[in-house]
């Protein structure tokens, strides 16, 4: 396939991407995935996000049962055999996770989108487009220095800011500032195998150099991704003191401040913690992790009160599990849970531009209150809105689109 041919154009290649163009190729539609960096996975691999939060429901029961679709549970199912544990482990209060190698999962989806004729286009940006009232008509993505302007019929964007959407001077849903980021490094010769000790001994030297050095508080926040410790190396996260929006310069510039901050303050960790005495940086993943931006305006926004209350669509599309997870710029982290064994449903109407009948989103640029995405952004939910918006992109006409709405929720309440 020739890009120019593409029927679907997907932008951003996350795990919503990912999932968005498994779907549309397996109705066999011809599918173009355009992603800006030189590689596959956005947050899950190019910050190392670590861990799949969201694919369970959350429980108290011994075993957890999982969330959405086939697709999503087929997923999980490939990553576990994997994972060190080969099962999730119990987090926190009823929540269940998966931890995962980054380079295994990039691998993966990548090799998937291959086998299913999917046309990856990397290092390739979609930089402006061109629209009449109703539809987005042209893409002009920028590759290898050169300008393409391409003709899709649809496009789902999964840029996890609504690019097209603010490229189409469209309404946004955006908030002044957002929640904090978090840089994640990994560390080798790290001289423990517990992880609970270790974050300890993080948290104590963390506190003594806030004391003594000045160093923002949000720096406490400094601990080992949930079951990254392993063969003498841990994944490191820290919370950044600086406030998000949506200014692209500034983020810029602070994916680079973030590197140096690790650089920085990692030789006071090596004298204080004795477990890292010998422990040098082994990796500053290359994409600072900021968990929200700006999304796109859709025909319904989800909202806080509907999580919390684990509100049902009669048109639910994909089913929430995780609870609303804020971090502040102290690098405080808040949990607002709804009941264990219950989700909340995502209407289609979140994945349906208000205003353009092609342009379909997915994954963090859903439309959704700020409060609501900062549940529904985990990578679970992301796969279930990416799988559903490939499949309603698919679709050829409005009461096919009805009709695949109604098989999709049956699908997810029948696993419920
Ligand atoms: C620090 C941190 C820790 C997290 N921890 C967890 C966790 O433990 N478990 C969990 O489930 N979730 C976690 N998350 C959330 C989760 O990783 C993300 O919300 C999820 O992966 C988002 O997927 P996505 O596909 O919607 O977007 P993204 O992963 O952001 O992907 C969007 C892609 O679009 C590309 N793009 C943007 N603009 C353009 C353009 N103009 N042209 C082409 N491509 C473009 C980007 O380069 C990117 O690759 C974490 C997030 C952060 C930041």
């Amino acid at each position: 396939m020739n890009f120019s041919d593409a029927e679907i154009v997907i932008v951003g290649a996350g795990i919503a991407g990912y999932a968005a163009a498994i779907a549309a190729a397996k109705e066999n539609k011809k599918v173009l995935l355009v992603e800006k960096s030189d590689a596959i996975g956005g947050n899950a691999t190019n910050s190392n996000a670590g861990t799949v939060c969201g694919a369970y429901y959350r429980t108290f029961s011994e075993t957890p049962r999982l969330a959405g679709y086939h697709f999503s549970t087929d997923f999980i199912n490939k990553l576990l055999p994997f994972s060190d544990n080969k099962k999730a482990i119990n987090y926190h209060n009823g929540l269940f996770i998966i931890p995962y190698e980054w380079s295994f999962l990039q691998e993966n989806l990548e090799q998937e989108l291959l086998e299913n004729g999917v046309l990856v286009m990397k290092s390739t940006e979609v930089i402006r487009v061109k629209r009449n009232k109703k539809q987005i008509t042209n893409l002009f993505i920028k590759t290898n220095n050169q300008i393409i302007e391409i003709s899709p019929q649809i496009i789902i964007d999964c840029s996890g800011n609504g690019i097209i959407a603010q490229l189409a001077g469209l309404e946004m849903i955006s908030s002044a500032n957002y929640q904090s980021a978090s840089q994640i490094f990994r560390v080798q010769q790290v001289m423990s195998d517990n992880e609970f000790s270790l974050n300890m001994s993080l948290k104590k030297a963390m506190l003594s150099l806030i004391h003594s050095s000045g160093l923002p508080k949000s720096f406490l926040s400094l601990s080992v991704v949930p079951g990254s410790l392993k063969k003498n190396q841990a994944d490191f996260k820290i919370t950044l003191p600086e406030i998000i929006t949506d200014d692209k310069e500034v983020n810029f510039k602070l994916n680079i401040k973030a590197k140096t901050y690790v650089e920085e303050i990692f030789p006071s960790l090596t004298n204080m913690v004795g477990s890292l005495k010998t422990a040098t940086i082994a990796t500053i993943f290359p994409q600072l992790g900021i968990r929200i931006l700006q999304r796109s305006m859709g025909k319904y926004v989800l909202t806080e009160t509907d999580i919390l209350s684990c509100k049902k669509f009669s048109n639910g599309i994909a089913v929430g599990t995780w609870p609303i997870e804020e971090w502040n710029n102290d690098g405080k982290l808040t949990m607002e849970y709804f009941a264990p064994d219950a989700g909340y449903m995502i209407p289609s109407d979140c994945l349906l531009s208000y205003e353009l009948e092609n342009l379909f989103f997915a994954g963090k640029n859903i439309s959704a209150s700020t409060k609501a995405i900062a549940s529904a952004r985990v990578m679970g939910t992301c796969l279930q809105t990416g799988y559903a918006a490939g499949k309603l992109a698919s679709c050829s006409s409005l009461e096919s689109r009805e009709n695949m709405i109604t098989l999709l929720n049956r699908e997810l309440v029948s696993n419920e």
